[in-house]
């Protein structure tokens, strides 16, 4: 049996600027370096820590001005050079094989699933508890640990809040340039968390927020990104399987991302459980101690206006009791009949698609994958024949009520109890049955 030849390691050389070539775009090569060799001059132009340096050529691949480059010591040019000759008619698999090594390598130096937490003025979204639920799913399937990140000003309290439910560790990136929300500081905070602890899985609820800063860190670092996912799983490789509508919600697609890290998936509010909140979890906070500069973020918030005058605008993802009304109402004026029946159940009135493009609702009120997903205790469906795209917007919640005259309507095969029926005279006399029940109660 022939000797097996010792496999010589590929050398990975170090990043080097090649000088005049920077453009001081804000220093994009430090925010992706995983290892944190990159300092900044006062002109705003990379200080590469050499003996740092492992040769990962993130920094590279983003430079936008070609600024950077891998060098190699003569020795290793050398190395190079052989390993170059004796590529040539080596196997392809050989070549491949190779390529793995270093790939495994990398996937494998990212552990953990984290979940951004988004709060505005310390109040926190609620998705970031129903992600942490399904976060923990994850990080036990993975063996890893689940932890928040907190990004804002004074925002102890929401760490400690997110062990509640159930993470049991939180990154904390606490100073008052994060006081609120803009893109380039929350940007640059996370992709410092990011390239300093490796996380493996990064989820951020499908909001104004977590859509705009997932879509910029995935970009700034050079991952994946799945956006609106509704189911999320770990393979035997350790891959997220990101589960979403695809071609207008006719099929599901899942995603995976594996050959970049981390893997980052947003979810919308209400699509996840909401986990039991535990008054006593407790769990480390990890203070990070990074304030971008004031003057590196161009973005300025001169005034906060709240759009409270607007009290018709009803947000259907927090109601309990939603009856909500299809293109069988024939017309705006009808949509009183449901407003009859949610009032009685104190809920309130949502829509399809359908029924909001004619303008007989408004958008607030539209329900499925274009609109809001619910998960109320009573969905009641009114004349609403049951689309892939309405259905993947309330199919959670704890029972569906269908009303529809056709016995063949798909709403009816989520539904719990199915009336098949006229809804001008089923609805009406629910709504009657609820008073006089409700009246009963009462005497
Ligand atoms: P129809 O499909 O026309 O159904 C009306 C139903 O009313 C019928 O089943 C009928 O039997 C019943 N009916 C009529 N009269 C009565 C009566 N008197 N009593 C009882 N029943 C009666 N749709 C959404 O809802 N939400 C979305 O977010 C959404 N996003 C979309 C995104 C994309 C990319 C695409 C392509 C489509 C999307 N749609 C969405 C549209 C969706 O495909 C359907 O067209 C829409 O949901 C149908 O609305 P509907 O059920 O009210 O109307």
């Amino acid at each position: 049996m022939a000797d097996a030849k010792p496999k010589i390691k590929k050398p990975r050389g170090r990043a080097r600027l090649l000088e005049g070539k920077c453009i001081a775009c804000g220093a994009r090569c430090q925010s992706v370096c995983p290892v944190d060799c990159v300092d900044m001059s006062d002109a705003g132009e990379p200080i590469i820590r050499g003996e740092k340096c492992i040769g990962c050529s993130k920094c590279i691949k983003i430079c936008p001005a070609a600024a950077l480059e891998l060098s190699f010591t003569p020795e290793e040019q050398r190395l190079l050079d052989e390993l170059a000759k004796a590529a040539v008619g080596k196997p392809q698999e050989e070549v491949a094989e190779d390529k793995a090594d270093s790939l495994t390598e990398m996937l494998q130096r990212y552990r953990g699933v984290w979940v951004f937490v988004e709060q505005t003025d310390g109040e926190p979204a609620r998705v970031s508890w129903e992600l942490l639920g399904v976060g923990k799913r994850l990080a036990q399937k993975l063996g890893v640990e689940l932890c928040s990140m907190v990004i804002g000003e004074n925002v102890e309290g929401l760490c400690q809040e997110s062990f509640r439910y159930g993470a049991q560790k939180s990154y904390r990136v606490d100073a008052p340039v994060y006081r609120t929300y803009r893109t380039e500081a929350y940007l640059a905070a996370t992709c410092h968390l990011i390239a300093r602890y490796k996380p493996e899985v990064i989820l951020m609820g499908a909001t104004g927020m977590g859509r705009d800063l997932a879509g910029a860190v995935a970009t700034r670092v050079a991952t994946g990104l799945t956006a609106d996912c509704t189911g999320l799983d770990i393979d035997d490789k350790r891959n997220l399987m990101q589960t979403r509508p695809a071609f207008g919600g006719n099929i599901m697609a899942t995603i995976m991302c594996d050959k970049f890290r981390p893997q980052m998936a947003t979810v919308r509010p209400n699509v996840m459980p909401m986990p039991e909140r535990d008054e006593k979890a407790t769990g480390a906070i990890l203070h990070e101690d990074f304030a971008v500069p004031e003057t590196d973020v161009l973005t300025k918030v001169l005034e906060i206006v709240r759009d409270s005058k607007d009290h018709s605008h009803v947000d259907i993802a927090a109601a309990e009791f939603i009856v909500s009304g299809g293109r069988g109402l024939m017309s705006p004026e009808n949509f009183a009949i449901l407003k009859a029946l949610a009032d009685e159940l104190g809920g309130v009135v949502g829509a399809s698609r359908s029924a909001v493009d004619a303008g007989w609702m408004p958008h607030d009120r539209q329900v499925g994958q274009t609109g809001r997903t619910v998960r109320p205790k009573i969905y009641i469906a009114c004349g609403i024949s049951g689309a892939i795209q309405h259905l993947v917007g309330m199919q959670d919640s704890d029972i569906i009520i269908a009303i529809n005259r056709d016995r063949n309507a798909p709403i009816f095969e989520v539904a719990t109890y199915g009336i098949v029926g006229d809804l001008f005279k089923v609805v009406p006399a629910l709504t009657q049955a609820v008073r006089e029940a409700k009246q009963r109660r009462k005497a």
